[in-house]
């Protein structure tokens, strides 16, 4: 299975990657994890993305599809994945389909109220890289510390979610138009939504 993971920052796509991997064996390739990866460990990349990130702005299009190009070509024949947080723009979605076929594009649907708390309450662990919440003081999975993001802050969630609905909010019809988009309500508990991707999966 060759899925995109669509949907605004917070929407849930890693949590139901995570829950994806487990379940069918997918391969996670989050832009954003390769991003911050590369700034913690002082990559040029990772200067030149800094920047962007920082501010709630895409990285430029020709950075991250050279990115993924490099990322699908090094995964064993016939792996299969999730692309989390790629592509967010019309250009890489065409450009995506010059070097592999889709099988689906899940929608995770969220207001922009629940996006902003979800995202000022979201905590990440140091140790396994769990995403969780603030009302715990560690890893509810590992014990590992927990930090926040440093673009989980209100006005870079802001921008954030401007950027989305300016740039990335075209791919739904760019994706229904390819009879590829399936859309869930992503409200409510992970188990909840994790099981209605899989009856969307299902039936797809
Ligand atoms: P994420 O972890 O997916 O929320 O991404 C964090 C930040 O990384 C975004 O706000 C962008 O600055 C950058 N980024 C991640 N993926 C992309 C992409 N496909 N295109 C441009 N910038 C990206």
């Amino acid at each position: 299975m060759k899925l995109v993971l669509l949907g605004a920052p917070g929407a849930g796509k890693g949590t139901q990657a995570v829950f994806l991997k487990d379940k069918h064996g997918l391969a996670h390739i989050s832009t954003g994890d390769i991003l911050r990866q590369n700034i913690k460990d002082g990559t040029k990349l990772g200067l030149e993305a800094k920047k962007y990130m920082d501010a709630g702005q895409l990285v430029p299009d020709e950075v991250v599809m050279n990115m993924i190009k490099e990322k699908l070509a090094s995964l064993p024949e016939g792996q299969g994945f999730m692309l989390d947080g790629f592509p967010r723009t019309v250009k890489q979605a065409e450009f995506l389909e010059t070097i592999t076929k889709l099988d689906a594009v899940v929608m995770f649907k969220v207001s922009d109220d629940d996006i902003v708390k979800r995202l000022m309450n979201r905590a990440v662990c140091r140790s396994c890289g769990a995403i969780t919440t603030w009302e715990h003081d560690k890893c509810p999975s590992c014990g590992g510390e927990l930090y926040r993001r440093a673009d989980d802050n209100e006005d870079t969630i802001r921008s954030r979610l401007k950027v989305f609905h300016e740039q990335t909010e075209a791919l739904i019809e760019f994706y229904r138009a390819r009879k590829l988009l399936l859309e869930v309500d992503a409200t409510g508990m992970p188990e909840e939504i994790f099981e209605r991707v899989l009856s969307l999966l299902n039936h797809d």
